[in-house]
């Protein structure tokens, strides 16, 4: 069976970025001796917590543990899923880790099962070496015809080179865009064959973004013999389950981007490991286990817990990381309670890291980031407020309370973010407790 890892190149998206609930978090905060800084890459205090994490992170990195579960267990707001994304920050991107809410794996579309192997395989990922032709020369001259059929601009790119001439097809791509002045007579230029992507050499866009432009279906159509070749080895990273998706009949590769990749076949799955395990033995693809997060894990029941429990004897199993913040639970689709909500015989083989409730100090130092990550000033005093309502309410809902408190001032003209902004959010909106406050004056319910 012959596998296919080509995705193919998208171009021009537009990318929206957002402040999310942990945008600020950059890494876990760990000095050269993986010790917690009090206050590092967006993290503040949980020093021990992330300790734990910093040294898993060095035993997945030095490939020295495999299909190992860790249990991230403590109370709401703690930083459980700060922490696993301050690991996520700190792998890099040649190591997957995957996020998942438990209560994802509940679809009508794919069993439980199939939802977890995918989250698995998504979290292995597997670098593949290639050699690639490299075609190395001056540019002597550069030609663009262009002809005009219809309303549909055509063309032709040649380029000659001290070695070779090369013709690009260019279809009706980006023909006005492409001008003379991305290569000039006398840049060294070289082409990979395999693509037929050019890069300018020695130059700072050497990555060749823009000949990207000219689309994935750009023909490679002369290549003359006696030039100057290279050898040069290149390795690309996808994750196991990429490679399934894009082998599928069914679903193919735009699926990726959909999202919905719908169940994949056991014995595709087979073929694919059979295949990777070649290229094993002949030193042309490593894999790499990654992480897999779980958050709320307490939500999986007894089948997902028992088929997770099976996967971390696999020779290549991710790291699983759960997080709970729930005491004694009923574990789902049994009648019995047990810690954190998972089965024992899976809490005996996790290792579990406690995270605490934070210091008035921690809580104000976390604030201070948040506020600095959302653009907001904030006065001194609304900084004590915010702390103190954290303290009595809840972190992240003091924390939501911040671009409340921020169109507030805005509203009012104001430089900063004040103490009264900050009372006006808070009567806006209801905490947990006075929700459930004025749930009980309402006589518990609210539909008549
Ligand atoms: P839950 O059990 O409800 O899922 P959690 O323990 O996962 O809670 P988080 O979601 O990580 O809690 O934390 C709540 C908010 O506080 C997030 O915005 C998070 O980024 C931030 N936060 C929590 N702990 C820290 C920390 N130590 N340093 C910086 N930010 C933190």
């Amino acid at each position: 069976m012959s596998i296919s890892l080509q995705q193919p190149a998208l171009h021009d998206l537009t990318k929206l970025e957002r402040i999310g609930a942990h945008s600020h978090i950059r890494g876990l905060g760990l000095d050269d001796h993986l010790n917690p800084r009090p206050v590092g890459s967006g993290m503040v205090g949980q020093t021990k917590a992330r300790r734990a994490a910093g040294l898993i992170l060095k035993m997945v990195q030095e490939g020295r543990i495999a299909g190992r579960a860790i249990l991230m267990a403590g109370p709401a707001g703690s930083g459980k899923t700060a922490i696993a994304m301050g690991m996520a920050q700190e792998l890099g991107p040649d190591v997957p880790f995957t996020s998942i809410a438990a209560s994802e794996v509940y679809s009508l579309s794919m069993s439980k099962t199939e939802a977890l192997t995918q989250a698995f395989r998504r979290s292995i990922g597997v670098q593949i070496k290639e050699e690639t032709e490299i075609i190395e020369g001056e540019v002597v001259e550069i030609q663009i015809d262009r002809s005009l059929t219809g309303a549909t601009k055509t063309g032709k790119l040649t380029l000659k080179t001290t070695d070779m001439e090369t013709v690009y097809d260019l279809g009706n791509k980006m023909i006005d865009s492409l001008t003379k002045e991305k290569v000039l007579a006398g840049d060294v230029i070289a082409i990979d064959k395999a693509s037929g992507r050019i890069s300018k050499l020695g130059r700072s866009f050497a990555r060749s973004r823009d000949y990207d432009a000219m689309g994935a279906d750009t023909k490679f159509v002369q290549c003359p013999e006696g030039e100057i070749q290279k050898r040069r080895e290149v390795t690309h990273t996808i994750s196991l389950h990429e490679i399934d998706v894009i082998n599928s009949r069914t679903q193919g590769f735009l699926a990726l981007f959909a999202g919905d990749t719908g169940e994949i076949s056991p014995e595709l799955r087979d073929q694919i490991d059979t295949k990777i395990n070649e290229w094993r033995e002949e030193s042309k693809a490593t894999l790499t286990p990654g992480i897999l997060f779980i958050d709320e894990v307490h939500m999986l029941d007894i089948e997902c817990f028992s088929f997770i429990n099976r996967k971390l004897e696999e020779e290549l199993a991710p790291i699983v990381v759960m997080a709970s913040n729930r005491g004694m639970a009923k574990v789902r689709g049994t009648g019995y309670k047990a810690p954190h909500g998972l089965p024992v015989d899976l809490l005996d083989r996790v290792m579990i890291v406690r995270t605490g409730p934070y210091s008035a100090d921690e809580i104000e130092g976390i604030i201070k980031i948040r506020c600095q990550e959302e653009d907001t000033s904030i006065s001194n005093e609304a900084v004590a407020v915010l702390t103190k309502m954290a303290q009595e309410t809840t972190l992240r809902y003091a924390l939501q309370l911040i671009s409340c408190a921020d169109v507030l001032a805005r509203r009012r003209k104001a430089k900063e973010v004040d103490r009264q902004d900050l009372q006006r959010a808070y009567v806006y909106f209801n905490d947990e407790k006075r929700s459930a406050q004025w749930l009980r004056e309402q006589g518990g319910g609210l539909l008549v």
